[in-house]
């Protein structure tokens, strides 16, 4: 990246990450001034004026610039509205959320511009806020620093806790859940069980749901066992979501997780069978640990060896049989997984009465 002016900074992410020695997901301009402006000679994409963003396309490459901006929250725990954008850089760098990532390097100079102490709130491994008011104005960043705190093995500071603790007594729940939502799931597909254990300890679940539902095994090892593809809702799941915007396949999971405690396997089976993996594992830290385990482990890849076909040249017509059939076959496969083709169609014409 060569993209270069004495008013164009890196900032934020990318600036911690740097002095970090981790990579960073992506890397955000700044501009002292108006980037719509400073863009106007270079391959523009796109370009919003209310926010003063603009995106351009560099050696092959797109790239985000935001004007310097102002925000204020003329109501508590929703979207800031923009002012001032073009703003000296110290006004921008106080509108963010921690100390770590409220820092800016220069494009030319490479000069790193801390005006809160991010560097040496990096060197101590704390998250600090900028203000006193900084969660009442955006609550969602309670859980970015849950979730910056087990990215990068960081503790909230001392003052940042007590203001965490203070709102988390008093909590506003008339807020932007959009926002919190994006931050739950980046912050549980983590799956890390310390984060969990942080959202916990620190009462920070209650920006969900009075309730703690009761959890003894460890969740993270049963993510990484089976890999579900949406972790954060595994985690999440057993809590009240009503207040989040779900997604048709997210309420679906919350829906499909069942409640009783099947006897036999056939029984197991049936029960899972066409439910997703998230759900099965929702039931397992709810339910029944060994049930779930036994299905995912087990039962869930038992197929009949015959197929419609066989039926067929069996001289049994299709129909509703069919279904029955399977079933039949399914349960005894279920009991003895060892059961050959041949065995099947003996099972199907002794059953149907077939010579
Ligand atoms: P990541 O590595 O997870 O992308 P990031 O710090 O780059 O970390 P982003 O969500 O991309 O995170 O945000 C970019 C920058 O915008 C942050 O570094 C921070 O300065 C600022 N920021 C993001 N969210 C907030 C917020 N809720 N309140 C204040 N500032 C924020």
């Amino acid at each position: 990246m060569t993209l270069k002016d004495k008013n164009l900074y890196y900032v934020g992410g990318v600036v911690r990450d740097e002095m970090l020695g981790t990579p960073s997901f992506d890397i955000d301009f700044c501009y002292e001034g108006n980037a719509i402006e400073f863009a106007k000679n270079l391959n523009i994409l796109k370009e919003n004026p209310d926010f003063g963003t603009v995106r351009v396309l560099y050696n092959g490459q797109e790239i985000d610039i935001a004007s310097t901006r102002e925000e204020t929250y003329p109501k508590a725990g929703h979207l800031p509205v923009v002012k001032n954008i073009g703003c000296s850089l110290k006004n921008d760098l106080k509108r963010r959320d921690f100390t770590i990532n409220a820092m800016a390097k220069n494009t030319v100079s490479g000069e790193i511009i801390d005006y809160f102490g991010g560097m040496e709130d990096i060197r101590l491994k704390k998250l600090k806020v900028l203000h006193s008011n900084s969660f009442i104005d955006d609550p969602t960043r309670i859980l970015r620093a849950l979730k910056f705190s087990v990215r990068f093995g960081f503790e909230l500071d001392d003052e940042t806790k007590k203001l965490q603790d203070k709102y988390l007594e008093n909590i506003n729940y008339d807020m932007s859940y959009h926002r919190l939502k994006k931050e739950l799931k980046e912050t549980f597909n983590l799956n890390n069980e310390e984060a969990y254990k942080r959202f916990v300890e620190q009462g920070i679940y209650k920006l969900l749901d009075n309730n703690l539902p009761t959890i003894t095994t460890s969740i993270e090892q049963l993510i990484s066992k089976y890999n579900p593809i949406t972790p954060w809702i595994v985690y999440l799941g057993l809590f009240d979501l009503s207040k989040l915007e779900l997604s048709v396949e997210e309420k679906k999971i919350i829906e499909s997780i069942p409640t009783q405690k099947p006897k036999t396997e056939f029984e197991i089976y049936k029960m899972f069978e066409n439910i997703p993996l998230e759900s099965i594992l929702l039931y397992a830290l709810s339910v029944d640990y060994n049930i779930a385990c036994h299905y995912l482990d087990n039962l869930k890849s038992t197929r009949v060896k015959l197929n419609g076909e066989d039926l067929k040249k069996l001289g049994i017509p299709n129909g509703k049989i069919y279904k029955e059939i399977f079933n039949y076959l399914l349960e005894k496969r279920i009991k003895n997984q060892s059961l050959s083709k041949s065995d099947e169609i003996n099972l199907v014409k002794e059953k149907y009465g077939i010579l």
